[in-house]
């Protein structure tokens, strides 16, 4: 994992910090948006150490005198919202819904103790050591927003407009868009993600669909995603056509009563998008679909048990096959 130590100038008075987070779990992007004497942050990294490194990197590009007051969440996974604690008294901006959901999250606690207590031969154990066994939870405290809206919401710092526009249920039940129109940019959070398979805990991936075609009526020149590199329209268009070819292989499957974990193994062995990482995802992503398709409604997702699956699939990809070995081989 590298850790960047600057931010990337992205639009006029837009910085974004860029974390390489290719083929992992936990490194999201965050934007800052600077104007006149004022800063306002969107998104916050997982763990203390990763919020210093932030920090100190803001601390180049805002003016002298300038702290950052406040703090928007697109949603409330733990990699966007953990580091909210760093900025003590700051004003954090969400939706009603990601403030409802934020208690089903998992805390750092039980992510930590997850990685720690967990049977490290067993599927789920060796997954979360493998992915959240570098970073360190201790004395991390969720803060929970303090200001909240549904639809629409719209602030200026300094002189620049942001607006906040509800696009869930998609990657979570509460997502928000940040739109800055003088800048053409939008930030949407994990309802796109670039390089690696996504991961959408609520679903349905007609929700995402909908967010994106949402993101696109914005008609934005620059799209900042919550994981990976900053993209333009033409990269969302390409992502939308990728979920619609998942959610139509997953609702074939479904179609001819193969379950979930099944369909996911198919879809995956059959090489969907190879060039992308963390191929596990699909079982998540098929989960999710099956329990829409089942009339499960928009319940709260079962964030462990869902990553259970995903470590299933990649705990009997590494395994060495039975072809493998001295067996069979010729004397
Ligand atoms: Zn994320």
């Amino acid at each position: 994992m590298r850790i960047p130590t600057e931010l990337t100038k992205t639009a006029e008075g837009l910085h974004v910090w860029l974390p390489e987070g290719a083929g992992l779990w936990g490194l999201a992007n965050c934007a800052l948006i600077t104007s006149e004497d004022e800063a306002l942050l969107v998104d916050t990294p997982y763990t203390t150490a990763l919020t210093a490194a932030l920090a100190e990197a803001a601390g180049d590009v805002m003016a002298p005198g300038t702290a950052i007051t406040r703090v928007v969440n697109t949603h409330p996974n733990g990699d966007h919202t953990f580091g909210n604690a760093y900025f003590t008294g700051a004003e954090i901006i969400s939706t009603d819904m990601n403030l409802e959901r934020l208690c089903s999250e998992p805390t750092p606690q039980q992510t930590q103790s997850l990685v720690r207590d967990s049977a490290c031969d067993e599927p789920l154990g060796w997954y979360a050591r493998k992915h959240f066994g570098d970073y360190d939870y201790t004395g991390l405290d969720v803060v929970p927003p303090t200001t909240t809206f549904s639809g629409e919401h719209t602030l200026r710092v300094g002189s620049t407009e942001v607006r906040l526009i509800e696009a869930g249920p998609a990657h979570t039940a509460g997502d928000l868009l940040v739109h800055l129109p003088e800048q053409g940019v939008v930030l949407a959070g994990d309802v796109l993600f670039i390089d690696d398979h996504p991961v959408h805990w609520q679903g349905p991936l007609s929700g995402v669909i909908a967010a994106c075609e949402r993101l696109l009526a914005l008609r934005p020149e620059v799209v900042v995603p919550g994981h990976g590199p900053v993209v333009g329209p033409a990269e969302v268009r390409a992502y939308v056509g990728y979920l619609r070819e998942l959610e139509g292989l997953i609702h074939e499957g479904y179609a001819r009563g193969v379950d979930a974990y099944a369909v996911a193994s198919e879809i995956l062995a059959g090489g969907f998008h190879p060039q992308l990482g963390l191929a596990e995802r699909i079982v998540i992503l098929t989960a999710v679909e099956y329990r829409h398709l089942g009339g499960g409604g928009v319940t709260v997702p079962n964030t462990i048990g869902l990553l259970a699956g995903a470590a299933r699939w990649a705990f009997e990809q590494a395994q060495p096959t039975r072809a493998s070995g001295t067996a069979g081989r010729p004397s």
